[in-house]
């Protein structure tokens, strides 16, 4: 398969009835969000659906995430929206928040892989909800990468990933916020985080919420299996040997110096002196290090880096979801120094 790849601006969308052409007869699209890029399909298509799992390599029990344009669209793929949904999505929407709650009947269990619940999330990107809107069904995207691989912030991480593998791609320029959607269960009466995002903990509380954390993001040891299936697999991974090191900054500088080959993903006010070193900004600003996280493990995969060490970010804010991809990346090798 031959994968067109075009360049959309903002108010130029003539590229995008050509898309939702694709999405309308059961092809695969990649297209821009807020958070990362998506891997679309038409999510009522079961056929379609399954060309995503195929095309990432994904497992079939990781369900996907239905893309609507207008708040009105979640009436027909839920059995109820309860208050605590209603509250979020009035506030958060669009935005990269994704809400859980029982699913009905359209939607097939490709998509939900196979739990009775259903995640849906109205994108702010002006390019994914035009397309949503002209190809006048919900689009199941998970993000547009190999499973496993660091999910793409740029259209190019896409082509890295999946060229020759589905129907198009559209360039939109570089996501704005770098990580995934926060993932929210609102089945019940509270609020809980299944995957941390941009919507953070702290602006939930704020609308007088209750809201907690799914165990298995706060007790590493936690028994239970995480309520998000896609959490329980490897995930971001760059191709060499990646360790999180944690301490006072000169241990922490010494340790490194030991390896001087190694690759350094570090912060501006954490300069190492490696000849491979990254900086995801000042340390406390933890949403422009979300922005450039994924680029710059791809960076690495690039120079073929075999060993890799990042300093620990702050877990404040968005902080908590950097350092979630990131340990995940490391595939929880946290060494403290
Ligand atoms: P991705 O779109 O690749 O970022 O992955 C979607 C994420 O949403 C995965 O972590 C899934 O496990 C999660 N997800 C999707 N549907 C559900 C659901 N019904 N219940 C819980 N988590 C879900
Ligand atoms: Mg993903």
């Amino acid at each position: 398969m031959v994968t067109q790849f075009l360049k959309v601006e903002k108010g130029k969308y003539e590229n995008l009835e050509k898309a939702a052409a694709i999405i309308n007869r059961g092809g695969l699209v990649a297209f821009p969000t807020e958070t990362v890029y998506g891997l679309g399909a038409d999510g009522l298509n079961e056929t379609a659906v399954k060309k995503i799992y195929v095309a990432k390599g994904r497992p079939a029990d990781n369900p996907l995430i239905l893309h609507i344009s207008d708040k009105k669209d979640l009436l027909s793929l839920v059995t109820e929206i309860t208050p605590v949904a209603q509250k979020l999505m009035e506030k958060f929407w669009p935005g990269p928040m994704t809400l859980v709650l029982k699913k009905q009947k359209v939607v097939s269990d490709t998509v939900s892989g196979g739990l009775d619940t259903v995640a849906v999330r109205l994108p702010e990107n002006e390019i994914a909800r035009k397309l949503i809107s002209l190809a006048k069904t919900p689009i199941a995207a998970p993000s547009a990468n190999s499973s496993g691989r660091p999910s793409p912030t740029r259209a190019k991480h896409v082509l890295e990933d999946l060229d020759g593998k589905i129907d198009m791609i559209l360039d939109g320029g570089s996501c704005d916020v770098g990580l995934e959607s926060t993932v929210i269960d609102v089945t019940g009466l509270e609020a809980v985080i299944l995957r941390p995002g941009g919507v953070t903990y702290d602006d939930i509380k704020e609308l007088g919420i209750k809201v907690s954390y799914d165990k298995h993001l706060i007790d590493k040891s936690a028994v239970e299996k995480p309520k998000s299936p896609g959490m329980k697999y490897k995930h971001y991974a760059p191709k060499g040997n990646l360790v999180v090191l944690e301490g006072e900054y000169e241990k922490i500088k010494d340790y490194i110096k030991k390896f001087p080959d190694a690759g350094v993903l570090t912060f501006d006010e954490y300069p190492i002196g490696n000849k491979i070193e990254f900086s995801l900004g000042s340390i406390n600003k933890s949403v422009q290090g979300s922005k450039l996280l994924f680029d710059i493990l791809r960076k690495f995969d690039s120079l073929d880096v075999k060993t890799m060490f990042a300093v620990r970010p702050k877990e404040d804010g968005i902080g908590f979801a950097l350092c979630n991809r990131l340990f995940k990346a490391a595939g929880g090798q946290i060494l403290e120094v």
